[in-house]
This record gives structure tokens, sequence and C-alpha cells, in this order.
């Protein structure tokens, strides 16, 4: 029969020492003893956990360190090897404190002898493993091996001590099987815990692959299912960032369950329900959770099972709606349901289009024509704004070349886009806007790009060289939604801009609101000091536009002279107005 081969890490200092060790292990028959030797402490902690070992010996003398300081650092790191600490002559008060920061045992190095040697490893080794057996006993569940209610206990109450502390967000899942006790009365409960097994594994590999789906993770907070009993799991989802995670990982569940189990022979379908307690909304300690979560489990089965319930109603509805929303949005490109409605912008002094902002809508096939603000929120949040943006920035280049090819338009005008702040950080952007200008043939100084400020506050020195490269370009910049974010006047002088727009919400009541009347005449004077273009947003009224021209600004865009319309509908406007002189343009609208 082939010897037992057991694994030594040995961490000692003096190679002399070393060398003994190794010959007393080696004298043993029955066992072969395969001693690692690491003669410091860095190189001790590098291997340490890599679980290899089936015991290490740290020699307590290590220069500047010692073994104890050692075993410490192993067991906090979550070292489960045995430990056997070595002392030498006049390091007797050690051995208590040895066993006290968790070391299996300790030995005199004066007094090894082969066999001392040998028991104290095999024990050591025996020892840890009834250890952990009683551990386990204790934690989890025989039948699945997934976390039991005690632990389970002990994970929540950890997870929710760290979501106190850094003000987090903890989901809570109950979910109970909904044919359980028909599968056990009918066929043997051979199948009843067989299935009960595959449910868990299903569950559990599922939860670990969510880790780095659903959020991120520290190490030590780790997302875990547990079996309370019966047919019961629950599942705690640590740091979600939204209910829509939790949405999301219980929508997951259903479908998973619902594929046929194969037990044995038979064929089983099952379904489950699943109720979800959010902490904090739900409830702030470990009882009002689980009670919470699992009232949301009962609601579920109430409403013909196979669902997943929030505990508070009103979570249910928006997070389906947000849910299908999204679902929809993933599809949306493939489709071609985006459309780009362009708006005009007008040179206040000439009357003329100058250029147009491509504004995007989403034309859903059950819901109509959706506005921006309704999705793109959305999209930033799934990532879906990088592909999105792509295609904005493609079909806006393409439209406004095919403009001014096509010569109706006086004069070429600029196209005018927003990138999301998301896009703005996206590694491969001025590659992507090269690529786009050069597809379609457009000069980059009709492009301009509108930034908000809070993106280009957000990370001030890698915005500034990126806002350089795009001008370098001789792509255009603009500031969007000026006035609504930190409104910095040092800021605007830093950044190589082309345009302010002032922002509409001032716009709105600059003839009735002294106060922003004069916010709007200073950021007019301020911009133009800055040698910036000023273009107002949201013009409606004549008022509006009287005081504008009153106070100088160059530029703007508003339902007085035209709605974003799709690009046909553009082209008309231009052909019935353009062509005119702009100034008479301008003076007619206003009479
Ligand atoms: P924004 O860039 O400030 O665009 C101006 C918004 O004001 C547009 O709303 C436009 O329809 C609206 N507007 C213009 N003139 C008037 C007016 O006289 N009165 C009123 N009441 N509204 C006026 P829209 O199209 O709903 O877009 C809203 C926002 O969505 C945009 O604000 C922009 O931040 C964002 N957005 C639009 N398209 C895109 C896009 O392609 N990508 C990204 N990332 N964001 C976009
Ligand atoms: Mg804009
Ligand atoms: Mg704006």
């Amino acid at each position: 029969m082939d010897k037992e081969i057991i694994r030594i890490l040995l961490v000692e200092d003096d190679e002399d020492d070393y060398i003994l060790t190794k010959d007393l292990f080696a004298q043993v028959d029955n066992r072969i003893y395969d001693v690692e030797w690491v003669s410091n402490y860095a190189d001790a902690l590098k291997v340490i956990n890599n679980n290899s070992y089936d015991a290490c010996l740290f020699d307590y003398r290590l220069g500047e360190h010692t073994g104890l300081d050692l075993l410490r650092e192993a067991v906090a790191s979550g070292c489960k090897v045995p430990i056997i600490i070595l002392t030498g002559q006049g390091d007797s008060e050690i051995d208590i404190e040895s066993l006290k920061a968790g070391a299996t045992d300790y030995l005199n190095k004066a007094e090894i002898t082969t066999q001392l040697l040998e028991r104290a490893v095999r024990y050591a080794i025996e020892r840890k493993r009834t250890e952990d057996r009683i551990l386990r006993m204790a934690y989890y569940d025989t039948l699945t091996n997934l976390p039991n209610r005690s632990l389970f206990h002990d994970r929540l109450s950890k997870a929710l001590a760290h979501a106190e502390r850094y003000s987090g967000n903890l989901a809570l899942l109950f979910i109970d099987l909904d044919n359980f006790k028909r599968i056990n009365d009918t066929l043997e409960h051979r199948i009843g815990d067989l299935l009960l097994m595959e449910v868990a594994e299903r569950l559990h590999d599922y939860v670990r692959s969510a880790d780095t789906v659903a959020r991120q993770n520290t190490a030590a907070l780790t997302n875990t299912v547990a079996r309370l009993g019966g047919d019961e799991f629950t599942i705690l989802l640590t740091e979600i960032n939204t209910l829509q995670d939790a949405a999301k990982v219980s929508q997951r569940i259903l479908h998973l369950l619902t594929q046929p189990f194969s037990l044995d022979g038979h064929e089983v379908f099952v379904t489950a329900s699943v109720g979800i307690a959010i902490f904090p909304y739900d409830g702030e300690d470990m009882n009002m959770l689980i009670k919470n979560a699992d009232t949301a489990m009962y609601h579920a089965k109430e409403l013909g099972k196979n669902n997943f319930q929030f505990y508070k109603h009103s979570m249910n509805a928006s997070a389906l709606e947000r849910l299908t929303l999204e679902n929809s949005l993933r599809k949306a490109l493939e489709r071609d349901e985006f459309i780009l409605h362009y708006q005009p912008r007008i040179d206040i002094t000439t009357g003329t289009i100058v250029g147009t902002e491509a504004l995007i809508r989403w034309n859903h096939k059950e819901k109509g024509l959706i506005p921006p603000g309704q999705f793109i929120p959305l999209a930033e949040e799934t990532g879906l704004i990088i592909p999105i943006g792509e295609w904005v920035l493609e079909e806006a280049c393409r439209q406004n070349k095919m403009w001014q090819n096509s010569g109706f338009m006086c004069t070429p005008v600029i196209v005018s886009l927003n990138l999301s702040g998301h896009q703005f950080v996206q590694k491969d952007l001025m590659k992507i806007i090269e690529k786009v200008l050069d597809d379609s043939g457009m000069d980059p100084s009709y492009l301009e790009l509108e930034i908000t400020e809070s993106v280009i506050m957000k990370n001030a020195d890698s915005t500034t060289t990126m806002l350089n490269k795009l001008k370098d370009m001789g792509i255009r910049i603009s500031m969007d939604d000026f006035g609504t974010g930190y409104s910095s006047f040092s800021y605007l002088k830093r950044f190589p801009l082309d345009n302010v727009k002032i922002d509409r919400s001032f716009i709105r009541d600059v003839t009735e609101s002294n106060e922003n009347a004069a916010i709007v005449k200073a950021i007019i004077v301020m911009a133009h000091a800055l040698n910036l273009r000023v273009v107002a947003e949201g013009v409606e009224t004549r008022q509006q536009l009287d005081l504008l021209i009153e106070f100088g600004c160059d530029e703007l865009q508003g339902f007085l002279f035209s709605k974003p319309l799709a690009a046909e509908d553009l082209a008309q406007y231009i052909t019935e107005r353009g062509k005119k002189n702009g100034r008479d343009v301008l003076i007619n609208l206003l009479q």
C-alpha cells in the first residue's frame, strides 16, 4: 500500500535546525513527511494560505519577528491548517500564549525526538479535523451542505453591522418551493431529498456567479445561500445598489428553478415563491427583516406562486416596470428603435440656423415615443449608454453630412450632441469619434459635444487632457445646462470650451424673476469676457427673446423657433424658412 504523504511547512531561520527536523521526520517509517522549508517571516506569509499543507511548524525565533507574530497573522488571515510552535530553551512562557493565540500545540526543540514530533503533528491534524467536523455540524446543513440557520443568522448580523456602518443596503430573499410537499408525498422521500440537494446546488452556483454581476463585493461579506429547514431557503445579498438588483436575482432564481430536475430517473418540475425584504427600508434589525421577507414570500404564494414580491408593495410595481423597461432597452438598438430629433439653434443677430442639437428618442413599439429623461438614466446604470451613445454619434454625423451634401442649407451647420459622463471616461472614446468622423466624412469642425458641469468636474485633470485632445481634433465643446451644477467661472476659464448653454430653468422665468434675469445677464457678461459664446436654452416667448437680445446673448434654442424635429421635418422647416434672409425670418417671427 502507498504510504500516506503529510505536507509540512517549516518556518525556521536556522538551517541546521531545519536539517535536524527534516532528519527526524525522515526516520518515520509508515508515513512520508514532505517538509517545505521557509527561512523567514515575509516568505512564510506569502505561502501560508495556499492551503496545500497539512500542518505548519513555526520556530519561535524568526529574526526580528517571532513565531507568535506569524501565528497571529496566519490565524487572522483565515489559515485553517494546524500550527505547532517550536520553542527553544528559556521560552517556556510562550507555551500558553501560543495556545491562546490559536496554536494547536507547542514543542520544546531541546526535547524533540522523532516519536514526539510525529505524534504531535498527527494529533494536531486529527484534532483540527475533529474541530472542523464539529463546526460543520453546528453550522452547515447535512443534507445540502449549505449554511444552516445558525450560520445564516451569524452572517446576516455581520452584514447588517457592516451595512449600518457604511450606510449600505442589503436584500434578504426568502425562497419556498411551491409544490415540494406533493413531490415528497407522491415520490419517495429519497427523491425529495435529491431535489433539495439539486435546488441547493443551483442556488449556490447562481449566487456565486451573481457575486460579480449584482454588485461589487468585499471578501469579508459574501452573498450567502442558506437552508433554514424543509424546503425553505434564504439568500442574503450584501451591498445591493438598487432594488432592481434584488429583483433581477429573484427573477433569475425563479427561472433557474423552473428548469426540469432529473432525479434518479424521474423528471420533476418545481416552481418557487420569493419574498424580498430590503435593509434598511423593511426593517432595521435581523428579526424584523426575516419576518418581513417571510411575509412577502407568503404574499407571493397568495398571488399564485412562481413569482417574487417585495415586502413593501409599492416597490413591486416600480421594480417590475423597470425590469421590463431594461429588458426592452437591451433589445432596442438591434431592433433599430432609436431615432434622433434635431432642434435648430438660431444665431440671435442674423436669425440663421447655425446648428442643430441631436436629441435621442426611443420609438417603443407599445409605449410610443419615449423621451430621453425616461431611459437615459437607466441606460447609464446598465452601461447600455456606451453602445447607444456610439449610435447617436454615428447617426448624427451621418445625417448632418447628408444635409451638407444635399446643399439645401445656405451654409453647412454644426450638429451638437450630448455626451454622457460614462462615455466621457470610456478609454476608446477618441478612437470611436475618429472612426465615426472618418466613416461619415464630416469635417470635425461641424461636430460639437455637449458635456454637463458635473461630468467636467468629476475628474478635472483627466477632463482637461481629454477636452484638449478633442479640441486639437477641431471638435467644438459646449458646457450644457450651465447653472444647475457648480456654476464655477474659474472652471469655465480652465477648460477649452466654445459655448456655454444656459439651462432652461433660468430662461423659464427670466422675465418674471429679477434674480434670474440678473444671473442670466451675469453669465453672458462673464462668458463673453472669457471669449465664449452663450446659447440660451428653452426660449419659449417673445419677452424672453427680447430680454436675451438686450443682454447680448449669442444663440438661442427653444420652442419659440422650433421643437426638436425628425430629420425630414427639420429639412422642411429649413426649406421653408432658411432660404429667405435670416434676419427677415427672425423679424417675421417676432411680429
Ligand atoms: P439637454 O441637452 O439640455 O436638451 C435640451 C432639452 O430641452 C431637450 O429635451 C429639448 O427638447 C428641451 N427643450 C428645448 N427647447 C425647449 C423649450 O423651449 N421648452 C421646453 N420646455 N423644453 C425645451 P429632451 O429632448 O427631452 O432631452 C432631455 C435631456 O436628455 C437632454 O437635455 C440631454 O441631457 C438628454 N439627452 C438627450 N439626448 C441625449 C443623447 O443622445 N445622449 C445623452 N447622453 N443624453 C441625451
Ligand atoms: Mg444638450
Ligand atoms: Mg441643456
